[in-house]
């Protein structure tokens, strides 16, 4: 499996470099850097817009891409799958064109205080344009989600839930199926954030029954610039363009347009083709292993972090839930998380500090950051205990 990773081959400041930033995003294995490049040599073409043979080829992948999306979600139909150019762009597609359309002042916006800010702000801008109002469900002392808390906030005022699969900054699996049952009797939509979830657990959108669900392509091992707003059939049908300009159109004149069905009503301007192909090649890549095994090979290196970083005095986990993916975020009594972050990176070792674009969480933990270790599938063993080892040389260094 790491072979199939070049990057990973390589040296950092004179040490085997040590990737622990996969939250952030992931390594691309050679199929996806090959198909990408192999579009480009041999496809590399507009799509839908002529009807030349590399054209016809070009559009051809990027549909069958489309079908790989929709069976990888178990999503209905194809025509659900809306390319976006990541996770972000995906929620401010609904709050935009949603949430404008559908809320009104006084409306409710339930949102967690696990949300990255991808799924903060877009909702904020929305709320200040229709009157609507945000309204935030806590966390447990172990950073899991307060499901009493979420449950007080939820009214018949609640008119979407939008709520993370997993907290990037923490690694809290959220109770989505709870949670969407629990909104739909409430007459809520649920829009799940699955930016951190895709490449750690199978994710079935008609067993979840999930309104909305959105991810991006590079931390899923595809490229950066692609990924994906699944949105029911009704319901994308009903929503406004949000982008306009070509391939969503049907019909243009000066007297009026109309506009094209599902998908392409979502996917104006020439779309990232390649970065479509390279998400396919990464579906095809995780595919082909089984993802409870790999979810295991996970569990295993980041509790072997978490048992380590807990034995070296003055370091603390932050973010203990049940249910978690593989990241692990702590703090350190006699070092700054900065200071960390440097010092392993001149030992080759790449994790990530600070407030990983959660600020509301990380004031609701009373902390400025952490520092977070996230694990992926071609971690080693061997790799956590040379970050134990660092971790263990720094805090000695400091005492
Ligand atoms: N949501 C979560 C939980 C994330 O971790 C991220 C990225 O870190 C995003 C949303 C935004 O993803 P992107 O920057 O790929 O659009």
């Amino acid at each position: 499996m790491r072979q199939q990773f070049p990057i990973l081959g390589q040296q950092a400041h004179g040490y085997p470099l040590v990737y622990l930033d996969n939250a952030a995003t992931t390594q691309k294995p050679e199929r996806v850097i090959e198909a990408v490049n192999a579009y480009y040599r041999e496809q590399n073409a507009n799509v839908h817009r002529a009807s030349h043979y590399l054209s016809a080829k070009s559009t051809r992948a990027f549909e069958v891409a489309r079908e790989q999306v929709q069976h990888f979600l178990n999503a209905r139909s194809s025509n659900e799958i809306i390319w976006t150019r990541g996770a972000t762009e995906a929620i401010n597609l609904v709050a935009n064109s949603w949430g404008r359309a559908n809320l009104q002042a006084g409306d409710e916006i339930l949102l967690t205080c696990l949300e990255h800010h991808a799924n903060i702000v877009p909702w904020q801008l929305v709320a200040e344009a229709t009157g609507a109002v945000i309204k935030v469900a806590d966390i447990r002392a172990d950073g899991s989600l307060c499901m009493d808390s979420f449950s007080q906030q939820l009214s018949d005022k609640t008119k979407i839930v939008c709520v993370t699969h997993a907290s990037n900054a923490i690694g809290t699996i959220t109770p989505v199926a709870d949670i969407i049952t629990a909104a739909h009797q409430q007459g809520a939509l649920v829009l799940v954030d699955g930016a951190q979830m895709v490449a750690h657990q199978a994710v079935d959108v008609q067993t979840l029954g999930c309104d909305f669900y959105v991810f991006s392509g590079h931390k899923v091992f595809g490229p950066t610039g692609i990924g994906v707003l699944y949105g029911r059939k009704d319901l994308l049908d009903a929503m406004p363009p949000w982008q306009a300009g070509g391939e969503m159109i049907e019909q243009v004149s000066f007297s009026g347009t109309r506009f094209n069905s599902l998908p392409f009503k979502f996917e104006a301007g020439t779309p990232n083709v390649a970065g479509v192909i390279g998400m396919a090649a990464a579906l095809d890549f995780l595919q082909q292993f089984d993802l409870s095994q790999l979810a295991e090979h996970e569990l295993s290196l980041r509790q072997k972090a978490e048992a380590g970083l807990q034995a070296i005095p003055g370091i603390r986990l932050v973010g203990e839930a049940q249910d978690k993916v593989s990241v692990v975020s702590f703090i350190c009594d006699h070092l700054h998380n900065q200071d960390i972050g440097l010092l392993l990176d001149q030992q080759g070792i790449a994790v990530r500090t600070g407030h990983h674009c959660t600020m509301p969480l990380m004031e609701r933990l009373n902390l400025s950051g952490t520092v977070r270790a996230s694990f992926s599938v071609y971690n080693s063993e061997e790799e956590v205990e040379r970050f134990l080892a660092a971790m263990r040389r720094l805090v000695m260094a400091e005492q």
